[in-house]
């Protein structure tokens, strides 16, 4: 006997941290909503990322305003809401060798005044600004107001709202969307909502043949416990910048970044490789952001790595996120391609899609920066059989 689907307002495919927090706004405004993920909570990018919250390594134009506004909302739902104990305040350095470098310091301080927002530079000058660094630090800017938030955290604070239920694990085999709502396939059931949302990071075009997002590698490690004062902050390369940015060619560094994480153990992160395969740690490639990291903070040295692992983000041929309605299926809205910015810019972007999915209006200040990210700059039409 057929099974008869179980019914939400909206459901979202994709418990990373775009579709938790996409879910935990819908919730809050009253609807009921089914999370469904092919794993479990942050089993993809979400759980494998560094967590910078930054604005200091967008690329100017709308990546940048949009962090600076997730960056605001993050702190505000932190403070006393679904991200207190999740998101870590604390100050960001950035450190260069090397001309190329120096300009991408140079090009930071630039955009960071051009954008006005909540991260603001408060010393420039040499390592001799921070006690503890070597050699391998040749310029220090150090800048405040950016924070930390392991994207695992937030998954499960996001999730934990009344009115969210949880699927998993449940591979969306197919969507079938009509004119009233869209039916999911998720083999041993069926799920069915008014609206369905695609937070699907890098397997989106699974599910939307001929979406252009491309896996983008990125590897890590964690070290032992032990203490971290010495680092009050993030220290990033200044190459992490180029590689974000329209000049990864010139990074001749590895793009390192060290987070002291509340736990007493520093992570660092992160290469950019071009496969998909999470489970790829290569030696070759841990020793290089090693090298870097204890040139630059050689109290590294007496510490041990306990975990390598790995993460693929979900990148964009044009290096945009894709947010809104997927051609032709007003009832589906797309939420991917966050590349190494979605821990940064879920806060906001979760806000955002929750208002298109209610029919409301992009918030005023947002409004141009979003209509960028729309799926519709693409030629993609949805498949026969599939969304
Ligand atoms: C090494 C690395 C470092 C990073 N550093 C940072 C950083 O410092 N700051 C920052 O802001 N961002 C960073 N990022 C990027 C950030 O992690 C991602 O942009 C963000 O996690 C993307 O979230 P998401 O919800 O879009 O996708 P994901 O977290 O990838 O979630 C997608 C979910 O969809 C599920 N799924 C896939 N297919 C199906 C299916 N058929 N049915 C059901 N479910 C399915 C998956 O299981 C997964 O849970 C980094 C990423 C990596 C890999």
């Amino acid at each position: 006997m057929p099974q008869t689907p179980s019914e939400f307002d909206v459901a979202i495919a994709g418990a990373g941290i775009v579709g938790a927090s996409v879910a935990w706004h819908l919730a809050g405004a009253g609807l009921r909503v089914a999370v469904i993920d092919a794993v479990g909570p942050a089993s993809a990018a979400s759980g494998a990322s560094d967590g910078a919250v930054s604005v200091a390594s967008k690329k100017p134009g709308p990546l940048a305003r949009l962090a600076s506004a997730s960056l605001l909302y993050t702190r505000v739902l932190s403070q006393g809401g679904p991200l207190a104990g999740a998101f870590h305040p604390r100050p960001s350095y950035v450190f260069g060798q090397g001309e190329a470098e120096l300009d991408a310091m140079d090009a930071l301080i630039a955009k960071l005044g051009q954008v006005a927002g909540p991260v603001r530079v408060t010393a420039d000058g040499g390592r001799d600004l921070l006690p503890g660094l070597g050699a391998g630090v040749e310029r220090l800017v150090a800048l405040d107001g950016e924070g930390h938030m392991p994207g695992h955290k937030a998954v499960r604070a996001y999730l934990a709202r009344p009115g969210i239920t949880g699927f998993w694990p449940a591979p969306i085999r197919a969507i079938d969307p009509d004119d009233r709502g869209v039916t999911l396939d998720l083999g041993t059931q069926k799920v069915r909502a008014g609206q369905l949302v695609l937070a699907l990071g890098v397997s989106s075009p699974q599910l939307v043949p001929g979406l252009p997002v491309i896996p983008r590698a990125g590897q890590l490690f964690v070290t032992d416990r032990g203490p971290v004062d010495a680092l009050p902050g993030s220290l990033t390369a200044a190459a992490y910048l180029l590689a974000k940015t329209e000049a990864p060619g010139r990074a001749t560094l590895p793009p390192v970044v060290i987070d002291p994480l509340t736990t007493g153990q520093f992570l660092i992160g992160s290469s950019r490789e071009d496969h998909a395969d999470p489970n790829r740690v290569e030696f070759s490639v841990m020793r290089g952001l090693m090298a870097r990291s204890v040139a630059a903070f050689p109290a590294l040295a007496a510490r041990r790595v306990i975990r390598a692992f790995a993460g693929v983000r979900a990148a964009v041929i044009d290096g945009l996120p894709i947010v809104g309605p997927l051609a032709g299926q007003p009832r589906i809205t797309l939420a991917t391609g966050f590349e190494g910015d979605g821990i940064c810019l879920s806060a906001i972007i979760g806000a955002e899609v929750a208002r298109m999915v209610r029919g409301l209006p992009p918030s005023d200040a947002l409004a141009a920066d979003l209509a960028v990210l729309s799926p519709l700059r693409f030629t993609t039409q949805p498949q026969e059989g599939r969304a």
